[in-house]
């Protein structure tokens, strides 16, 4: 099959990421402007299941390599199959996520070609995929094209795009493909569990806390904590914990501002920000954030902004569409009970 559209499928542990689903949405209709059908890309070891995921979520051919040399990503390695079997597409839609991109940059390098990062829209004009990605921490939107080179390489910002409902009744080729991959240079040795619990990327729902969550002056530690900084952090820890029963009511996960992290309240995996997470949940609440450039920055396209906070002058006001002007630690629990009565939970 000539399709003229590839889609990768990123996946972790077994599970494909959701953001590869709505690039292979995304990829659909592209194909409808192109013309052919959507071929996908599934590399990995035991993968069969994702394969198969591919087609019913809208994929017409799945070019499959399944090696143990493929258990883990390597980049070295993904790149060099992937572009062995994108090189004559028109178009190579990737989700964004860590490990794509890498791998868009090395295949873009390896096919001469060139990548838009992070698209959050796009059109189609005489052949060519004109992109809107947001620039300067998300302060402006820039319109991007791959001239004259193919393939035209997109990776998509997650949540952006609908993700197409799965039909198990679709059919479709599943083509194997021999992992050669020469050696490789880097070997991965071990992953440890930085991100239990925490799934900002993908998180329709998000709470956030920040600073102001180790702000309670009346809440008094146990005698044994007499060191300031263990006494904040004991405080920030109640606070989160106000955080961690409104995100299980509401199903959500739960995010920090980088004051929050570098003061040791949550670890690094649930910061937000210029340096942390870019999300884009329907829902985010911060509480006791101040909404500093750099934090707006990773949640400014969130559908809905909620603001907790105690300062009537505080920045993320400006960009919330509804504002708690109050002390967090009083705010959130009645909040968590009025939710919990009225989802009946
Ligand atoms: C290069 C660079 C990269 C950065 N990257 C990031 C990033 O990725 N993410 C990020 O978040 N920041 C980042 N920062 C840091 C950023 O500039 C801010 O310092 C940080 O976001 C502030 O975090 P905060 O809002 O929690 O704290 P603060 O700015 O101290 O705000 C705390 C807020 O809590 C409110 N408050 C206090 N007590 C209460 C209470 N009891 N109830 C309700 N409200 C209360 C206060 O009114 C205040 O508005 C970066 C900075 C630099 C220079």
């Amino acid at each position: 099959m000539s399709n003229k559209v590839y889609v990768y499928i990123d996946h972790f542990a077994g599970e494909a990421v959701p953001a590869s689903w709505e690039a292979l949405g995304v990829a659909r209709s592209l194909a409808d402007s192109f013309g052919g059908g959507v071929s996908a890309v599934v590399l990995g070891e035991g993968v069969d299941n994702i394969a198969k995921q591919a087609v019913a979520y809208g994929a017409d051919e799945v070019t499959k390599a399944d090696d143990s040399v493929l258990k883990d990503f390597r980049a070295e390695a993904f790149a060099t199959l992937v572009s062995e079997i994108v090189k004559s597409a028109e178009v190579f839609v990737l989700p964004t996520t860590s490990r794509t991109r890498e791998l868009a940059g090395m295949v873009a390098i390896d096919l001469d070609t060139g990548v838009m990062p992070d698209v959050v829209a796009f059109e189609v004009q005489d052949g060519t995929v004109l992109a809107t990605r947001p620039i300067y921490a998300g302060k402006l939107m820039t319109k991007v094209v791959c001239r004259e080179k193919r393939p035209q390489i997109l990776t998509l910002r997650g949540r952006s795009f609908p993700k197409p409902e799965p039909d198990p009744t679709r059919s479709g080729e599943i083509v194997d493909v021999v992992a050669e991959v020469g050696d490789l240079a880097t070997e991965v040795t071990g992953y440890s569990d930085a991100e239990a619990g925490v799934s900002l990327s993908d998180a329709a729902v998000i709470i956030s806390g920040g600073r102001g969550v180790s702000n309670n002056p009346s809440l008094t530690p146990p005698e044994g904590i007499t060191d300031e900084g263990e006494q904040e952090i004991w405080r920030a820890q109640k606070g989160f914990e106000l955080i961690r029963e409104l995100a299980e009511v509401l199903g959500a996960a739960v995010g920090a501002s980088r004051a929050a992290v570098d003061a040791g309240y949550v670890p690094y995996a649930y910061q937000v920000g210029q340096t942390g997470k870019v999300v884009s949940p329907d829902l985010y609440i911060a509480a006791g954030i101040s909404g500093a450039i750099q934090h707006l920055a990773g949640m400014r396209t969130a559908k809905t902004i909620v603001a907790i906070n105690k300062d009537t002058e505080a920045p993320i006001f400006k960009l919330a569409r509804f504002g708690v002007v109050g002390d967090l630690f009083e705010v959130l629990p009645p909040l968590t009970q009025a939710l919990k009565e009225r989802l009946g939970k």
